[in-house]
Parts: C-alpha cells; sequence; structure tokens
C-alpha cells in the first residue's frame, strides 16, 4: 500500500533526494568508494560543501557578509552556542512553546536572557502579539515555527533590534530577510535533510564580540573559519542536504515552496474547519503551514482513535499528535506532495461519512 509520510521530523523527503543519496552511498562519483568510506577532505568532497553553501546562499538571497556553516549537535545545541556567541549584556525571547522554551533556558545559564512574551497561557496555540523590544538587547530570539504546537510567523517580524531565529522546521518555505537576522539556525531533519547535521547562518561581523571565553567547538569562528571542516562534518547528511536544495532551485526556490505551503494549508485547514468532526487546536491567523494541528471536536472525543486506525489504513504515516497538543498533527514540508494532502482529506471525509 502506498505510504503518506506525514511525521514531524525526521520527516518526508523528495524521492530523488533519497534515491540520489543513495547512489552516492554506492559510488561517491564513479570513484568505487562509498561517500560513507571517504574522507571529508577528499578532493571530491570540498565541491560538495561549496555547491551546499552557494546553494543555501541563493536560494535564501543571503546578502553578503554572512557564513553558511553545517555542524553537528542538532538544533538543541545551538539553544546554547547562539547565547555564548551572541549575548553580550541581555538578550530577549519569545516563548512560542517546548523548543523556544528550551532555547530560553539554555540563554539563561549564559547571561541575562528575558522571556518577553508568552503563550504558555493557552497552551502556546497563539503567537504573543502587542510586546515591544526594548532597544538594549543583544537580539530578540524567534522561534518562526513551533513544531510542536502547530503556529507560524509566516513573516519575520518588524523590529528595532537584531534577530536570531529558529528556523528547524520552516527553513526553505518561504522567502526570509535574512538582513534582519545576526543568526539563523535549525535541524536539518524537519524540512531540509536526513538527520545529523544543524545549518547555521550567521553575521561576520557580530562574531567575537561576547565577553567570555568560548570553547573552541562552539565558537562559531572556529567553523567559519575553516568552512565547516575543522572537525569531520556529517558527510552523508551534508550532501542529503545538497541534494535537497538542488531540488528546491529545480522547482522553483523558496517562492514556489511558499505557493505550494499555502496550497497544502490551505486545503486542509479548509476540510478541518468544514469537517464536524475535527477542529483546528490554533488561532487562525497563527496557524503553521508546516505542521497542521487537529482534534476531534468535543462531541466526537471517542473517535480519536478509531479516526486513527482508520487512516492508519489507508496509509497514513505520522499524523498523530505530539502527547502536549493530542489529536493529530500533518507535518507538511516542502517535499509533502499535494496528492498526499488530498489523500488525508479524502480520509477524513471519508470517515465523516461512516459516522
Ligand atoms: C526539532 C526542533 C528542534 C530540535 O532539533 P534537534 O536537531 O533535534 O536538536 C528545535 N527547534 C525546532 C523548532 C524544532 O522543530
Amino acid at each position: 500500500m502506498k505510504k503518506y509520510n506525514f511525521n514531524a521530523g525526521p520527516s518526508i523527503l523528495p524521492r530523488e533526494v533519497i534515491e540520489n543519496t543513495a547512489k552516492q552511498i554506492l559510488d561517491f562519483n564513479g570513484s568505487g568508494l562509498s561517500l560513507m568510506e571517504i574522507s571529508h577532505r577528499a578532493k571530491d568532497f570540498q565541491p560538495v560543501l561549496d555547491e551546499a553553501v552557494a546553494l543555501f546562499k541563493e536560494l535564501l538571497s543571503i546578502p553578503e557578509g554572512y557564513s553558511v556553516i553545517f555542524l553537528g549537535g542538532g538544533a538543541s545545541l545551538q539553544f546554547y552556542q547562539v547565547p555564548c556567541n551572541f549575548l553580550i549584556k541581555k538578550a530577549a525571547y519569545i516563548n512560542t512553546g517546548t523548543w523556544a522554551n528550551k532555547a530560553l533556558k539554555e540563554a539563561k545559564r549564559v547571561g541575562e536572557a528575558l522571556e518577553l512574551a508568552s503563550s504558555a497561557d493557552a497552551n502556546f496555540s497563539y503567537i504573543p502579539k502587542g510586546w515591544t523590544v526594548p532597544t538594549d538587547v543583544d537580539y530578540l530570539h524567534i522561534t518562526t515555527n513551533n513544531t510542536i504546537y502547530g503556529t507560524e510567523l509566516r513573516k519575520d517580524p518588524e523590529v528595532s533590534v537584531r534577530l536570531i531565529g529558529d528556523m528547524s522546521s520552516d527553513i526553505f518555505s518561504r522567502p526570509v530577510d535574512v538582513a534582519k537576522y545576526d543568526c539563523i539556525y535549525g535541524g536539518a531533519q524537519k524540512n531540509l535533510a536526513m538527520a545529523g547535521v544543524t545549518f547555521v547562518i550567521v553575521k561576520d561581523d557580530k562574531l567575537g564580540r561576547a565577553p567570555r571565553e568560548i570553547p573552541t567547538m562552539l565558537d562559531y569562528r572556529t567553523h567559519v573559519e575553516k568552512g565547516s571542516m575543522f572537525n569531520t562534518p556529517p558527510v552523508v547528511p551534508i550532501y542529503s542536504a545538497l541534494e535537497t536544495l538542488r531540488w528546491i532551485k529545480r522547482n522553483g526556490g523558496v517562492e514556489a515552496m511558499n505557493k505550494l505551503a499555502d496550497e497544502r494549508a490551505d486545503l486542509l485547514y479548509g476540510e478541518i474547519d468544514r469537517n464536524k468532526l475535527f477542529r483546528g487546536t490554533v488561532k487562525e491567523e497563527d496557524r503553521s503551514r508546516m505542521n497542521i494541528c487537529f482534534v476531534m471536536n468535543d462531541e466526537y472525543k471517542e473517535l480519536e482513535k478509531p479516526f486513527f486506525d482508520f487512516a492508519t489504513e489507508r496509509g497514513m504515516v505520522g499524523i498523530k499528535g505530539h502527547r502536549s497538543v493530542g489529536g493529530f498533527r500533518a507535518s507538511c514540508y516542502n517535499a509533502q506532495p499535494i496528492e498526499g494532502v488530498r489523500e488525508l482529506i479524502k480520509t477524513m471525509k471519508d470517515f465523516e461519512a461512516a459516522h
């Protein structure tokens, strides 16, 4: 049976990305060796890294003066590494859920970090608004898409301070005004690549200013200066990221990804709003296009398990909601075909008709 992958992360990747990466794992560039068994310093690997960086810059229109680096440790390590490098006196964080909260917690270990706003009062079902950032903060940290709760900023906020963004789950789903940011980071395993690599975009002239001793591996300068080759980078995950970047380019870039994200989200939220069995879990204007969360309407609560089983029988994978929200979450990253969304909608309609 055909499977429709709605996993939140690691998650769906374009078939071509998987196939091309598999080919290189068997025989890298016709060398007779696997991508898994070559040196990261082999002359054939450098072009992989260079092209990945170049495509990052091209696809996101990254201005001059920024570096793109590939690291290990996941977005979770960035929660600490970011303040370590960028927090001088004070930083502000918007708490929009689990990941944002973890980022704030790590920043507090480093220095003064204030929670500027939070939507904890309503189980993170909206993006807080109406706050003003103190002008003396070094940066404002935002989580542009909240993978667990299904809210999304969709636009880079208009503020008078520098931004730092966790874009783990929405990178390359929309154009980003990179010039507003000192740093953008994320784990690759949501919208970019297989698990194992972290992307970081940093503004070069903002590095080296923090008044603390930074361990070598946590200092961005180490990796910028060595072009992500200070130590062994995750070779295969970087290659898979390159394949995704090529795929994005072939398919029209972030503008095209943005349109597709709107299309998928309009269809699926449309059905959630129409279908008597279901309702969305977040404020309409803050709905994520990447992670679409919904639950059974109160009077149909007992149908949750039956719907899950019904959808599983139809080949839907990974739609169980995160335990902090419950219900369902359909992750619709760039690689999610419209057909997958249509099949899920059909499943919802058929289930409604049967009840
Ligand atoms: C998944 C996720 C993380 C954690 O990523 P790791 O690479 O597993 O550390 C952080 N932030 C957001 C928004 C995420 O979706």
